[in-house]
């Protein structure tokens, strides 16, 4: 058998995961493409690490950084009444090649091995065959494979190359291609992140200022934006989205959903989405209900419109106080791991606080990601559900 010293391309590969190029992220939220049924459920084993935590539909089993995956195992949750057919799934293991299938939540590969999976075949039996297709994609050298389907290879064997995560996605039969994930380039999922937001924007002077400080920093922030506001600022929504900052909507004219019907809350919020797609190539998904108002009316309507509300776990009051260092108290005294920051960035002392906080929190370790990232790592979003912090 051909000898590998694995132990050594770990740490090769290791640094150039560290190292990698930063951030070529796009804002596109991970919705669920199966909103309602049948989902995969999975996870994998890391070696040295032992196995990750459960995942549930599109969201990434990705390996510790220097780690890669040994084993795996998948199940199915909703799976129709009666409908008979189950999971299975295959790994090529080095050293090994192909592995026997295993299905419903056996494990494949080994968990006490050194050896790395290369590749791996999902496929759905019995009647679910006919009725569903199944996905998934694999992340090698840094880069999440395109989605393969249906017993198709994901990985390239043969080659000595690691897999070091692993989606899975159920849809309907011929139905959409799953949404691509946004997370994973760039990002250490083991280490802790926060996603900064600011609300009522844009504003030349003030996001400027703060994109500058994003970008000194290899940052990045979530902007829900007044679409009112965002044809005579199109310049910087357009660089938000070239920074890799998401752009979000926060309705058309700064109404409250709960002021609104379902017909009125579509054109106000379809308004400010079409103008920031006019503004930066980039449809938002997400939205922050002005005032954290909304209701259940509301909300469904959101779900009809693929939209999740964002609300928050940090409220820096900025809007009030207009007083930099009381912003900057109010993060710093209590930021965690998962917290969604609310600020607003048409206060020249927001400025003032984030030219602050962005290097601060930066090199107290926590990486600026935007609310779509955090999310993709850490359990996903529904349209139509509310979210205020994505916590480990
Ligand atoms: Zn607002």
């Amino acid at each position: 058998m051909k000898h590998i010293d694995w132990k050594h391309q770990v740490m090769k590969l290791g640094a150039a995961v560290l190292t990698a190029g930063l951030f070529t992220l796009s804002g596109t939220a991970p919705v669920h493409a199966a909103e309602s049924g049948m989902k995969a459920s999975y996870h994998g084993f890391f070696y040295g690490s032992g196995w990750g935590p459960v995942k549930e539909d599109n969201t990434l089993s990705t390996a510790p950084a220097g780690s890669y995956v040994t084993a795996m195992k998948a199940t199915l949750t909703g799976q129709p009444e009666g409908m008979t057919g189950t999971i299975a799934y295959q790994v090529n293991l080095s050293g090994s090649g192909w592995l026997d299938w295993a299905e419903n939540g056996a494990e494949t590969g080994s968990a006490e091995t050194e050896m790395p999976v290369e590749a791996i075949r999902v496929k759905l039996t019995g009647q679910l065959e006919t009725n569903y297709d199944v996905y998934y994609s694999v992340l090698q050298t840094g880069e999440w494979t395109s989605w393969s389907k249906n017993e198709e290879t994901a990985g390239v064997e043969g080659q000595g190359l690691r897999v070091d995560g692993f989606k899975i996605s159920i849809v309907a039969k011929g139905g959409e291609v799953p949404p691509e994930q946004p997370a994973a380039k760039g990002i250490d999922p083991n280490r802790p992140m926060i996603a900064l937001t600011f609300d009522d924007g844009p504003s030349t002077a003030v996001t400027t200022r703060i994109l500058n400080s994003l970008e000194a920093n290899g940052g990045r922030a979530t902007f829900f934006m007044v679409g009112n506001r965002v044809p005579g600022t199109a310049g910087v929504v357009s660089r938000m989205a070239a920074l890799g900052c998401e752009v979000g909507n926060h309705t058309y004219d700064h109404k409250y959903l709960t002021q609104m019907g379902d017909s009125e809350i579509r054109s106000n919020l379809g308004r400010t989405n079409a103008n920031v797609a006019n503004a930066s190539g980039k449809t938002p998904i997400l939205m922050r209900p002005t005032g954290g108002n909304y209701n259940s009316a509301s909300l469904a309507t959101l779900k009809s419109m693929g939209m999740p509300a964002i609300m928050w776990s940090i409220d820096t009051l900025d809007w009030k106080h207009k007083n930099p260092q009381t912003t900057i108290n109010k993060v710093l005294s209590q930021v965690k791991d998962g917290d969604i920051i609310l600020m607003h960035d048409i206060y020249g002392t927001t400025a003032d606080a984030a030219e602050v906080l962005i290097p601060e929190l930066t090199a107290r370790g926590y990486q600026l990601v935007t609310v779509s990232e955090m999310a993709a790592l850490r359990g996903g979003m529904a349209a139509g559900h509310t979210y205020s912090s994505f916590r480990p």
